[in-house]
């Protein structure tokens, strides 16, 4: 089993805390992009033979900047040239204002059955903060629109730790997800990433986030999911019974996944790789079928298996060890070591899987930190 994700750089306008790669589209640059990157795919398809394909996604940048035509296209591509699991999960990023009804609609036609909402907040004072241009109003209409066009795999992004972000605030975004139709959440913290605007403006900002005892009253709401019909199933996500992100279950997992488009990351054969962030040394790359690649790392054993045993750990369903050592490679003393000082402190349990512990939920970072 393997995974496809696909990289679009547009956006139609730079988020301030944002530190990604994106350019404002222009129908020269996408049509630029789009040859690329199916070129990019004819160069690499000869990897997926014999593989099945379960899951594709579709990220960003804004993926709905591309006409949807792009998508059918790409897929019948793919389709053509790939074996696709029958239960395949393809996903496409979306911000809440760009989505129309018929281009939901051809999304949907093109069976692009999952999407990904970056909502962020439902509060004008946040979304304003934020830079983000949909209204609360938008974003509920956008989540109407994508269920009515057969869309009903629904994921949004929700953030916490944000200047001015009050727990009311926080609470008030969870109630109105009872009331939509969302299968899936990923909550992020805001953070101050090099490069940005917000990191510029650190110092007039910082004093307005939340305090540590606000913060942690937003984390303890996240217990009324629960309520809701949604399960914890990773530090970060929340979901309803089958509704789990199979392509992130997959890269918590060491599934082996193929990137396409600039700026892209890959895990193949145990190397991971990166294509090139700018979008026109990518184009003429590939058009000149020149090496695209600006970053690549083949991890020694010892350091992969901590890598990959940190990683799987975020899911709360853990790690099967006897399976894990099957296909990774056995422990070493040193690393059995520091999982028995992470089940000492508590942070971590073993029981039939190795996993976080509810302390170890909240200092996850400690111990990744330790294994790693
Ligand atoms: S829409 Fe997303 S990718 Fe684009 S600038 Fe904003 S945060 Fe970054």
């Amino acid at each position: 089993m393997v995974s496809l994700y696909f990289h679009i750089p547009f956006c139609h306008s730079k988020c301030p805390y944002c530190h990604f790669y994106t350019l404002k589209s222009t129908p020269s640059l996408q049509t630029l992009f789009s040859k690329a990157l199916f070129k990019e795919f004819e160069q690499k398809k000869h990897l997926l033979f014999g593989k099945s394909i379960t899951s594709i996604y579709f990220g960003g940048g804004t993926p709905t900047q591309m006409p949807s035509a792009f998508y059918a296209q790409l897929l019948d591509l793919i389709t053509q040239n790939c074996t696709i699991d029958n239960t395949c999960e393809i996903t496409i990023e979306a911000n809440p204002e760009d989505l129309t009804k018929e281009y939901a609609q051809h999304l949907s036609t093109s069976r692009i059955h999952r999407i990904s909402f970056g909502v962020q907040a439902f509060q004008p004072h946040l979304l304003n903060l934020l830079g983000r241009r949909a209204h609360k109003n938008t974003c509920i209409e956008a989540i109407d629109i994508a269920y009515t066009s057969n869309i009903h795999n629904i994921s949004i992004d929700l953030m916490y730790e944000v200047p001015n972000q009050t727990v009311l605030d926080f609470q008030q975004s969870l109630q109105h997800i009872q009331t939509l139709p969302i299968t899936h959440i990923s909550i992020y913290n805001l953070t101050f990433e090099p490069n940005t605007p917000f990191k510029k403006r650190e110092t007039h900002l910082a004093p307005l986030l939340p305090k540590e005892s606000e913060t942690i009253k937003m984390l303890a709401c996240l217990q009324n999911l629960s309520h809701m019909g949604f399960k914890r199933y990773e530090i970060s996500a929340f979901a309803k019974p089958g509704f789990e992100s199979k392509h992130n279950l997959g890269y918590w997992t060491a599934r082996p996944f193929l990137g396409f488009g600039p700026s892209a990351f890959s895990y193949w054969n145990s190397i991971r790789f990166k294509n090139e962030n700018h979008l026109i040394n990518y184009c003429k790359n590939i058009e000149n079928n020149r090496p695209t690649i600006d970053f690549s790392e083949l991890l020694e054993k010892e350091a992969r298996i901590k890598e990959l045993l940190a990683v799987q750990l975020r899911t709360l369903d853990g790690v099967n060890l006897n399976q894990f050592k099957a296909q990774h490679g056995s422990l070493s003393k040193e690393l059995h070591g520091t999982i028995q000082q992470l089940i000492d402190q508590n942070l971590l349990e073993h029981s039939d899987r190795l996993k976080l512990t509810e302390k170890g939920l909240d200092f996850y970072d400690s111990v990744a930190q330790a294994i790693i």
